[in-house]
């Protein structure tokens, strides 16, 4: 599969956007845990789709979640105004916090953040647990070192 959203803009968007938000799928770096596997999971929360607009698998490929222009679901108070990202894994083998993410995701991550940054140059980047009242560790890696790519 290709990483062609990658390549292509995605500034086909009515919402102002000020905000990226990362984060992790909190499943351990030996469990598979696909796109459609999120997106079965959210629904089955309740959720309309997949809440992220972008998922990262452990191969470096970069799946669509909800289009841009929808509202996602993967930020209580910050929805409105953000993208969500999230990468596969966040947990090590024994299931505790770690940042798992493998070469490939990591540029993979680091493509698709410049190309949003390109589009969205007033964005701020945080991870998911930086933003205020947050009590969990997603992403696991200190995501605000994109802040400024
Ligand atoms: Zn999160």
């Amino acid at each position: 599969m290709s990483n062609a959203i990658l390549h292509s803009s995605q500034y086909q968007n009515y919402r102002r956007i000020d905000l990226i938000v990362i984060h992790c799928s909190a499943t351990r770096t030996t469990q598979r845990y696909t796109v459609d596997d999120c997106r079965r999971d959210h629904r089955a929360r309740g959720f309309a789709d997949i809440g992220y607009h972008y998922y990262i698998t452990r191969d470096g490929v970069v799946h669509a979640g909800r289009p841009l222009y929808t509202v996602g679901a993967h930020a209580t108070g910050y929805n409105q105004h953000s993208i969500g990202i999230c990468y596969e894994g966040g947990l090590d083998i024994r299931g505790r916090p770690s940042d798992t993410r493998t070469s490939e995701q990591k540029e993979t991550l680091q493509k698709l953040l410049e190309r949003l940054k390109e589009d969205y140059p007033d964005a701020r980047v945080v991870g998911h647990r930086d933003l205020p009242g947050v009590k969990k560790d997603c992403p696991c890696y200190n995501a605000c070192v994109y802040a400024h790519v």
